[in-house]
């Protein structure tokens, strides 16, 4: 599906497995001498069809085209690597370039996992089966685009590292980037000043909350980075949200107070869960099985995937609420089991 936003500016809509996210948008801007496509769809052939057809009726070339990426989720930059010809750049940040580049990041998981009370045999399971989005990254690229950006020199290869307010200058479009953390560690959206345009990635969308994860390994709190993200993009003059799922839409701030007030209801409901907890405290697991999601099935019929999800979800509330000083944490056994307080708590 093509919908034309603005001259030059078109969203495409692809097809995602996902059935609950159900479709991811791209955008397509033309330019004089290069267009520029904002996220790039899924690594299957489904998307890739509906993204070729749909640049093949806007006439588009991949030669003549960059991609910018919003953040490095597989739904957003999986085609990017294979339909990005040696030429032509994509623009990444560099937190999450830097982060995916850990090799011991599924030891960690797995350590992580078992620190914060997820059954271990199914942790097991999870880690041997789960599909690796991560050999489709171009990881050679990704570093030496990291060293060339620290030297400030350009890049060998296509990937390049998209600085906060940098501008992409394309067709009648001046494209400001604007650090948006919270999603991720590296959310990036476009801004347009003139024509006020936001492309939000899944920073802000209409009508589905961004989740906001603690990823194991991470040392940054990101619900703190995301609200602070909010107020960043609130400040911003934005006649039309171009986000990364569904429609585009208009008044941003009512979007923003709403998304920040879903947060606040969440951090309640994790306050009063650790009321008269007790000495032994609960985990982050225990927790997140009892928050109130917005998913049809109960906790036990979730699959391994949701519970990893809610566990993450879950710990970005905690690690805010901790280091806004409203809960505590203390980690026993070699730091293998974590538990958290209310802070009025006794221990
Ligand atoms: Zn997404």
């Amino acid at each position: 599906m093509i919908e034309k936003i603005l001259p030059g500016i078109f969203r495409v809509e692809l097809p995602l497995p996902d059935l609950s996210l159900q479709t991811v948008n791209v955008y397509v801007i033309k330019g004089k001498k290069r267009n520029l496509i904002v996220d790039s769809g899924m690594d299957t052939q489904e998307c890739k069809k509906a993204l070729l057809k749909a640049l093949q009726k806007l006439d588009i070339k991949l030669e003549n085209t960059d991609f910018f990426i919003t953040h490095l989720h597989e739904d957003h930059f999986g085609l990017a690597p294979e339909m990005t010809p040696a030429n032509s750049k994509i623009y990444i940040n560099a937190p999450e370039a830097t982060y995916l580049g850990i090799e011991s990041r599924w030891e960690d998981g797995f350590v992580h996992g078992k620190k914060n009370g997820f059954p271990e045999k199914e942790l097991n399971k999870f880690f041997r089966d789960a599909p690796d989005f991560f050999r489709i990254l171009p990881l050679e690229e990704m570093k030496d685009a990291l060293d060339a950006h620290k030297k400030g020199i350009s890049p060998q290869g296509r990937v390049h590292i998209i600085e906060d307010k940098e501008v992409l200058n394309i067709g009648d479009y001046s494209l400001q980037s604007i650090m948006t953390p919270g999603h991720t560690s590296g959310h990036t959206c476009l801004y347009e000043p003139e024509k006020k345009l936001l492309f939000s990635g899944d920073h802000i969308l209409e009508t589905i909350t961004p989740a906001i994860f603690f990823w194991p390994g991470e040392s940054r709190n990101p619900l703190y980075e995301f609200l602070r993200s909010l107020d960043k993009v609130n400040s911003l003059k934005v006649d039309l949200v171009l986000p990364g799922h569904r429609n585009t839409f208009r008044n941003h701030r009512a979007r923003i107070a709403e998304l920040k007030t879903h947060h606040y209801q969440r951090e309640q409901e994790i306050e009063s869960m650790l009321l008269l907890n007790g000495k032994r405290g609960r985990n982050a697991y225990e927790i997140a099985s009892e928050v109130t999601w917005n998913i049809p099935q109960p906790w036990n019929e979730f699959t391994t995937m949701l519970k990893w999800m809610a566990l993450a979800e879950t710990l970005s509330h905690l690690k805010f609420m901790e280091s806004q000083k409203k809960i505590t944490s203390r980690c026993l056994n070699d730091e293998l089991k974590c538990y958290f307080w209310q802070q009025a708590s006794p221990v």
